[in-house]
């Protein structure tokens, strides 16, 4: 009989190295630790959206081109018929995937992203033999910025397979400077190299790059319906040319959205105009949050153009220790990179759960 030490031989070194994404249990918090919209959907549609999910045949596979839900997407965010889109089990999954199909065997491919950024690119990289070139970010007043002279040198170096450039950025909250991302993707087509434009946050954004799809054939854009307030459902999608999509497309388990989220998803994009102004709602609020926060002594909010505010204190452990004492979970980024030291990352919540957080911050004492 094997031994247990034989058997986890088996799972690769890499793997054993690396600790699991730790989930904190938030039962009885006030949850401000993921980004996610505190608004449920009104009764009314709970009721309608019940019904949809009841009349789904669950005994049936899904139908892997997922036609009707692709129609939805591509109106609901104005994708031309003429890009390629490929759905993902949230863009966990994309990532992942993308990471998947530029792997090559016996040879370096390598991904570059901006740090800190997203910690999935990272471990997509990682988990598919994929090198991982990241370039810091540069702290300026008010936020972090792309460091364009550093990244463009590390793309001419490395000459990338693909460049990851989140927009807005999670854990930092801002939008880069529109001169400074066009800088970087067409450093990116200068080598050949993919520009994957991460719009996770882009219903709290200024701008999207969708419709610059036709400018930059490198250009794929990957946005999410987690934010806009169905994370639960988990569904991502990707637009890009259409002949890359169709290589992309090829690693895509056939059936990774399930009938449940085709369904949920296509019902709430009917009634779209709801969540959309739970957005404007939340941004709203992120304004009331980041003035509270800048009115705190020794608290520096960094510019947020996403749903939640990295901000920094004195004490970043301390702070987020007494928030959680005081029933408020927060994440704490201060360990992520040395330029989040003392930063936690708060998630927009309701006005109620912002006045909440900011009153428990003014209530530590701390310094
Ligand atoms: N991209 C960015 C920048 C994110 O912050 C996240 C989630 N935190 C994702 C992608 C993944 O989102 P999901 O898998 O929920 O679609």
């Amino acid at each position: 009989m094997a031994n247990e030490l034989s058997l986890l031989n088996n799972i690769r070194p890499e793997i054993r190295a690396m600790s699991a994404y730790h989930v904190p249990d938030a039962t009885g918090f006030i949850k401000l630790d993921a980004m996610e919209n505190p608004y449920g959907l009104p009764d009314d549609l709970k009721a309608q959206l019940a019904q949809r999910l009841a009349d789904v045949a669950l005994n049936r596979y899904p139908v892997p081109t997922y036609d009707a839900l692709a129609r939805r997407l591509r109106d609901y965010a104005q994708i031309p018929d003429a890009f390629g889109l490929m759905l993902g089990n949230g863009s966990d999954e994309l990532i992942h995937l993308l990471s998947m199909a530029i792997s090559k065997k016996g040879e370096k491919v390598t991904i570059l992203a901006p740090s800190p950024s997203f910690v999935m690119y990272r471990m997509s990289a990682l988990l598919n033999h994929v090198n991982y070139v990241e370039v810091d970010l540069r702290q300026t007043e008010r936020d972090f910025q792309l460091d364009v002279p550093a990244m463009v040198a590390a793309i001419a170096l490395h000459r990338p397979a693909l460049v990851y450039l989140p927009f807005p950025n999670n854990p930092t909250g801002g939008e880069f400077a529109r001169a400074d991302m066009l800088a970087v993707i067409e450093a990116a087509r200068q080598v050949g190299a993919l520009a994957v434009v991460d719009e996770a946050y882009q219903p709290f954004a200024n701008h999207t790059w969708m419709g610059e799809l036709a400018t930059f054939d490198n250009l794929l854009v990957m946005r999410t319906v987690s934010k806009l307030g169905l994370a639960g459902v988990r569904l991502g999608y990707m637009a890009g040319r259409a002949d890359l999509m169709d290589e992309l497309n090829k690693v895509r388990p056939p059936y990774n959205i399930n009938v449940l989220t085709e369904a949920a998803v296509g019902f709430v994009l009917e009634h779209a105009h709801v969540l959309e102004s739970q957005a404007a709602q939340i941004r709203a609020t992120r304004a009331v949050l980041f003035d509270g926060l800048s009115r705190l002594k020794n608290v520096t909010p960094f510019q947020s153009h996403a749903n939640f505010i990295c901000a920094r204190f004195e004490d970043g452990d301390a702070t987020f220790e007494a928030l959680k004492a005081r029933g408020i979970l927060v994440k704490n980024m201060g360990k992520a990179h040395p330029m989040l030291h003392n930063c936690l990352r708060l998630s927009v919540g309701t006005a109620e759960e912002n006045h909440a957080l900011l009153t428990a911050l003014a209530a530590t004492g701390l310094p």
